[in-house]
Order: structure tokens, then sequence, then C-alpha cells
């Protein structure tokens, strides 16, 4: 290689190398345009359970809140995101606000996000609020207001329990509070709630069979008996003294 060969060697290498930088910086500007004009959606996922899967036995088995969690419960939130992929302007709303306010919702979406944000949110606020340490009676301002609507703790707890065992089909049993402040014990279907109505929800029971069916199979009541003895009321008193 002469020195003119070498130089036009060099000069050929740089301008292949500059050509290479910006068609990087070109790509990279590119990806940043289609980033922010095609924004990465918003992704439910699923809420963690606060204890282990065994952790509720004898009174929930472990296979149960397995399956209840890492199968069903999965499922509503996948399904919510399907529902969502085309909407991203709703997939930052929580499950909760989603159900509260479905109008807002396209209809061609609206069953799915019903049923799913529904299944999500109520699953969330069912785990959530059973612990192993949990059972024993109301507590706080909840325990003077659910004597107060309903005479005792033990009358409620006959009349809760009445509620959630006749309830025909899949479904929820809850106490709730209406717009006028006072309680109410309800029953809705599939995975409609009182956030749907402007209630606010105090405690839930899941009464859909693949709830208790393994351990209980058609015996409903005595999952709910057997429920009573997880609910972590402290979590029910916290919720009755928020605002929403
Ligand atoms: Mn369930």
């Amino acid at each position: 290689m002469n020195r003119r060969t070498f130089i036009q060697s060099v000069a050929t290498t740089a301008a292949v190398a500059s050509a290479w930088t910006k068609a990087g910086l070109l790509q990279q500007s590119n990806a940043a345009v289609s980033h922010s004009a095609h924004k990465e959606p918003v992704m439910h996922t699923l809420t963690p359970l606060p204890y282990a899967y065994d952790a509720l036995e004898p009174y929930i088995d472990a296979r149960t809140m397995e399956i209840h969690h890492t199968k069903h419960h999965q499922t509503y939130v996948d399904k919510l995101n399907a529902a969502l992929e085309k909407y991203p302007e709703l997939q930052s709303l929580s499950s909760v606000e989603l159900v509260s306010d479905l109008t807002r919702v396209p209809e061609d979406v609206r069953t799915a996000v019903r049923n799913n944000a529904g299944g999500d949110a109520n699953h969330v606020m069912f785990f959530t609020m059973l612990t192993p340490k949990g059972g024993g009676r109301p507590v706080g301002k909840l325990a003077g207001a659910i004597d107060a609507a309903f005479g005792d703790f033990a009358a409620f707890q006959q009349k809760f329990a009445a509620a959630a065992a006749s309830h025909f089909a899949s479904g929820w049993a809850w106490l709730s509070v209406g717009p006028d402040g006072k309680l109410l014990i309800e029953t809705t279907p599939g995975h409609d709630s009182p956030w749907m109505g402007g209630r606010k929800p105090i405690l839930v029971l899941d009464v859909w069979e693949h709830a208790y069916y393994l351990k209980h199979q058609n015996r409903r009541a005595d999952s709910i008996a057997a429920w009573w003895n997880v609910v972590d009321w402290d979590h029910a008193e916290r919720k009755f003294n928020a605002p929403s």
C-alpha cells in the first residue's frame, strides 16, 4: 500500500464508520419517536398474596388458595389486559376505578372489563382481607356500627352467612356502606360489586364454587363457617374508616 492508497483507505473507512454512526443515530431517534408515539401498554399485574398458600390451613386449604390465585385470579388479570389493549387511555386506571364507572369504557369491551376488572378488584380485596391471625370479632368503630345495624355480632354473622349461602350460582357476599353511611349486607352476581353502585365495601366473601369446591364440594355453608376464622377485622376496620 503506497501512501495515497493508504489515505484513501483510511478516508473510506472513516466514511463508512460515519455512515454507520448516522444510521445508528437515525435508528435510535426513530425508536425514540416511535416510543413516544406508541406508548408501551400499562399492564395490570397479579397482586401477590401477603401470606403463603398454606398459611390459612386448615380453614382454607393450600391447593385451593394456589389454584384460586395463580389460575383464576391470574386469568382475570390477563383478560383485563387483553380487553384494554385497544384503549391505552384506560390502561392506567385501577380495576376498582374501572368498575366504579363503566360508562367511560367503550361498549365493545365493557362486558369484558366488567367481568375481568371486577374479577381482579374483588379477588384483591378478598385475598388481602384474609390472615392466618384472623377470626375473632370486629374491632373499633366498625364493631359499634355492626352492633347498631344488626343488633350484635352474632346476628350479623348469621345474616351475612345466610345471604352468602343462599346466593344463587357464582357471586360474592359483601358488607358495605351505602351513600347514606349505613351498613348493609348484599350479594352480587358474577364479579359485580358495591363499587359499581357507589357503595364502599368493608368485607367480602367469594362464593364461586372455585373458592371452596376442592375442600368442601357442594357444602358452601361449611366453607363460610371456616372463612370467619381467617377474616382480618383490623383490615375491615381500616376500610370502614377510610374515605372510600
Ligand atoms: Mn374467586
